[in-house]
This record gives C-alpha cells, structure tokens and sequence, in this order.
C-alpha cells in the first residue's frame, strides 16, 4: 500500500499529523527489532487517537498516478484485486475504498471507544506454519492460505510491490512487478520494473487503459 498504491507512508504522516515523531523515529525501519516486535511498538505509539484521525491521514494521502485506473483495469480484466499491507486494517480499508479494490490483508488495530487502545492482532494470513523458513510474518504466507482456502496457486497470481518485505511474495508469485522498488533486491526479485504510473503494469500485460479517473 504505502508507496505503491500512496504516495507516502502512513504511519509517518500519521506520527506527523499528531507529533508522535519522535516515538515513531526509533522504531521504524529498525531492523534489530523482529517485525513481530517492531509492528507492536509502534502501534503502542499511537494509543489513544481517534479512529477519525487514522481515516483522515489514509483519505489525505495522494494516491499514486494511475492507482484507481489500474485496479479498475486489473478487475475489468478479471482480476481480483487485494491490498496486502503491513500497515492497519482502518488504513487499508479507507485505500481500498478509493482505489475500488477488492479486499485488504493487514494487522488489525483495536479500538474502544472510538480510540484506540494502541493494542494489535497481526494479520493471521501473513502467518502459515508451512510458510516462509525466513520470516515468521511475511506477505507470502498469504499464497499458501490463498491455496488452502481458495485453490488458487501462486502461478495465478500477480504480485505488485515495492520494499524489502515484499520480496518473498514478488520472488514467489506467477507473476510480479516492482513498482519503483526501493533496492535492487527489490527488482531482482521480479520479472519486470514499473516506474512513474501504475498503468504500466496494464501496459505489461496487454490490458486497455481505462479513461482517466477521477479521484
Ligand atoms: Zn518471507
């Protein structure tokens, strides 16, 4: 989601949004800490705001050029278009809404009140006792569920991503693409690169472009 479907990261312009800067600064992106560790920490960071603000920050950030137009496009074609974040379900829900995706995979911030309680569920389908050897919590993990639940295989699926988390799902699923990837591990990881507008990835596999959107 953040830099692929917006254009920004969430939990920054949340922290920014509410000065939670200088707790955030220490926690993300700090890899001595396991995701299993860090994705706790720093949901703890934002105890007590209220559910309004987490849609507010999710309605403001821009979306990448072309975001409505290839989900739009990619389910026209067929596809089912899923949003898999290790941000929160309030934020991935409030994306998948404007982008007219079909589901979102995330953690799951808990609330009472209308606040939250800075409390989280890490998102069962991003763990699989079968699943990635190298991480316990990992994107592609949500293949095997997809499998059991669904019969669908890895080869039927498109993977799109852009950080070093996605690159067990990019490196696994039929087929994937890197949108302006952040390291080359990222794009080595994947058959093709997408740069600029998310309309390429239509482009790649030979979909029509819907008209412009209005977002
Ligand atoms: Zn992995």
């Amino acid at each position: 989601m953040d830099g692929t479907l917006l254009d920004g990261r969430f939990v920054m312009a949340l922290a920014q949004r509410t000065g939670r800067e200088p707790s955030l600064a220490g926690l993300l992106d700090n890899d001595q800490l396991s995701p299993t560790t860090r994705t706790p920490r720093i949901a703890a960071v934002f105890a007590g705001l209220p559910k309004s603000v987490f849609e507010q920050v999710a309605r403001s950030l821009p979306l990448k050029p072309g975001a409505v137009e290839t989900v739009v496009g990619l389910r026209k074609a067929g596809f089912v278009v899923g949003i898999v974040t290790d941000s929160y379900r309030i934020a991935a829900e409030t994306v998948r809404r404007r982008v007219f995706a079909d589901f979102t995979l995330s953690h799951v911030l808990t609330f009472r009140n209308e606040r939250t309680t800075g409390r989280i569920t890490l998102c069962p389908a991003m763990l699989h006792p079968k699943g990635c050897l190298e991480h316990t919590l990992c994107k592609v993990n949500v293949l095997e569920h997809l499998r059991e639940e669904s019969g669908v295989s890895a080869d039927q699926v498109l993977a799109v991503g852009d950080s070093h988390n996605d690159i067990c799902l990019l490196r696994t699923a039929g087929d994937s693409v890197p949108f302006e990837s952040r390291g080359s591990d990222v794009s080595g990881a994947a058959q093709h690169t997408v740069v600029g507008d998310l309309r390429g990835i239509l482009q790649l596999l030979g979909l029509p472009h819907p008209r412009q959107a209005e977002v």
